[in-house]
């Protein structure tokens, strides 16, 4: 690959054993076209943000790709992947199997009808920024600011590690 694009990838899952369906979506990412998965964070249980009713806990991670896709045909691809597990439209922040979004992709900056950059929600959440920080503790936003100062101003969100084994095992579901 001459001059990869280099890219953060975040996911999340709390349906249908969502740490089952994180490793395979990381499987899925590194068969991607023209793309190479470089690195996975731990994965993490985190209570759900912005929903009207209960659903169960999110297991979220994120993944480092090199590409040489534009970013337009990087989210078809992972818009495809999301379609292999199932996931069917539902209403915001619904309870889903696999979700699938582009954080960073280099130092871009875009927004149109399809595709934001970087990913507008992606400094409120802190299951988005603490996988990011685990996997680049000194990740600089395109704005300027570090990943991880924007973790530490979030201050209360739960958000728990899993450990190795829980994340491993096939059978794990969230409480
Ligand atoms: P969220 O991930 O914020 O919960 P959804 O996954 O339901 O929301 O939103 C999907 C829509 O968001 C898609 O139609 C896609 O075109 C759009 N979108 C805009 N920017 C991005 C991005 N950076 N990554 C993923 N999807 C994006
Ligand atoms: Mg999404």
């Amino acid at each position: 690959m001459k001059r990869p694009h280099r890219v953060f990838i975040g996911l999340g899952s709390n349906l249908h054993q969502p740490a089952r369906q994180l490793r395979r979506a990381l499987d899925e990412l590194s068969g991607v076209t023209r793309t190479r998965l470089v690195a996975a964070s731990g994965f993490y249980r985190s209570a759900p943000l912005g929903c009207p009713e209960p659903q169960p806990d999110y297991v979220n991670a994120v993944a480092e790709l090199e590409t040489a896709l534009p970013p337009e045909a990087l989210l078809h691809e992972l818009q495809a992947i999301e379609t292999r597990h199932g996931r069917r439209p539902g209403y915001r922040n619904a309870p889903r199997v696999l979700d699938l979004d582009v954080l960073l992709f280099d130092q871009k900056q875009v927004s149109n009808a399809i595709l934001t950059l970087p990913h507008p929600r992606m400094c409120e959440r802190a299951f988005v920024l603490a996988p990011l920080v685990e996997l680049h503790p000194e990740l600089v936003l395109p704005d300027g600011r570090k990943a991880a100062d924007c973790l530490a101003a979030l201050g209360a969100q739960r958000i728990d590690r899993l450990a190795p084994q829980a994340a491993e095992a096939p059978e794990y579901k969230v409480a």
